[in-house]
């Protein structure tokens, strides 16, 4: 660094240190509350995927952060198969149970890694693959999840969210999950909120979505709400494979832009120093499972580990 620079660094970092202090003086208190991140995971793995790199530096800055786990990805055959060595049409209500464990252990040690507390998690314990059936239901219907028989919500190594706060689970219903999510966003407080984005193809993360987004509003949300990418469609992300140089990328797939409904260049990017990406590809691996026929899966997900992280605001117009 030249010593022009230097000086140049000194004088903004000095103006900054003014700019705190006043902030401090005539800011309103709302402004000044530490700020508090929730981010909104379908299943144990998308936080890592889309938001290990904002998790781990907004915890090294000293703020809250809360992972919330809407299901516990207990209704994937071929996983329960994989924890369990059987074949995948051999695995019972059981072995769905051990996987929802697995990958609840799963998201408590990847969060340790990206430097926060296994208490960070919070498992809201709805029906994996079952979020878009509820959210299209009337308020009063009761779902049964097909794997696991359960019709209420539960969690394996902690209790779930409703259990926790109210002493019983919620029935897989329209109105527990946003009335779970309506007391987090009021408890928790959040400057800042994540959610995976509507275009995905998955329909849990778009479930998870509209269910966030209705409670938001629900609750007069105003603070910052983003959404993070995760089975893009037609195919996402790009480039492929673990890059942590390199920058997420927009291709033609098919003679179609990929990522499909979304802007790009995304309005948010945030970039990850090197070791940041290689703590996120560690968070990753945290979520190794031997899932059955897909030998692809873990590669899949490592190939999120770019040299940033990309989000959209699908919210800020109509605000
Ligand atoms: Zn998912």
């Amino acid at each position: 660094m030249s010593h022009k620079r230097l000086r140049g660094c000194l004088r903004s970092m000095l103006l900054c240190v003014i700019a705190t202090g006043l902030s401090g003086v005539f800011a309103q208190p709302w402004s000044t509350r530490p700020a508090s991140i929730v981010v909104f995971a379908p299943h144990p793995d998308d936080e890592v995927i889309g938001c290990a790199g904002i998790i781990m530096q907004a915890l090294a800055r000293g703020a809250r952060v809360k992972v919330v786990a809407m299901t516990s990805g207990d209704g994937f055959p071929a996983a329960a198969a994989g924890v369990a060595h059987k074949a995948v049409d051999q695995v019972g209500p059981d072995d769905f149970f051990a996987l929802s464990r697995f990958r609840q252990i799963q998201s408590r040690s990847a969060l340790g890694i990206l430097g926060g507390k296994a208490d960070d998690l919070i498992v809201l314990g709805y029906p994996d693959g079952d979020l878009g059936s509820l959210y299209d239901s009337t308020d009063d219907k009761v779902i049964r999840q097909q794997f696991t028989k359960k019709n209420e919500t539960y969690a394996s190594i902690q209790k779930d969210y409703h259990t926790s706060v109210h002493g019983k689970p919620a029935a897989y219903q329209r109105s527990s999950v946003l009335g779970d999510l309506v007391e987090l966003l009021t408890s928790l407080q959040p400057t800042e909120i994540y959610v995976t984005d509507e275009s995905d193809g998955h329909i849990d993360h778009r479930a998870a979505f509209w269910f966030v987004r209705d409670a938001a509003k629900q609750v007069g949300y105003k603070g910052a709400f983003y959404t993070y990418l995760v089975h893009g469609l037609p195919a996402w992300p790009f480039p492929t494979g673990v890059t942590p140089n390199l920058p997420f990328e927009s291709r033609k797939v098919d003679g179609e832009l990929a990522p499909r409904g979304l802007p790009w260049p995304p309005p948010r990017r945030v970039p990850l120093s090197r070791e940041q990406a290689q703590r996120k590809l560690k968070s990753i691996q945290a979520h190794n499972i031997p899932v059955v026929g897909m030998p692809e899966h873990q590669g899949e997900m490592e190939s999120f580990v770019k040299s940033e992280e990309v989000f959209w605001t699908p919210l800020a117009s109509s605000r």
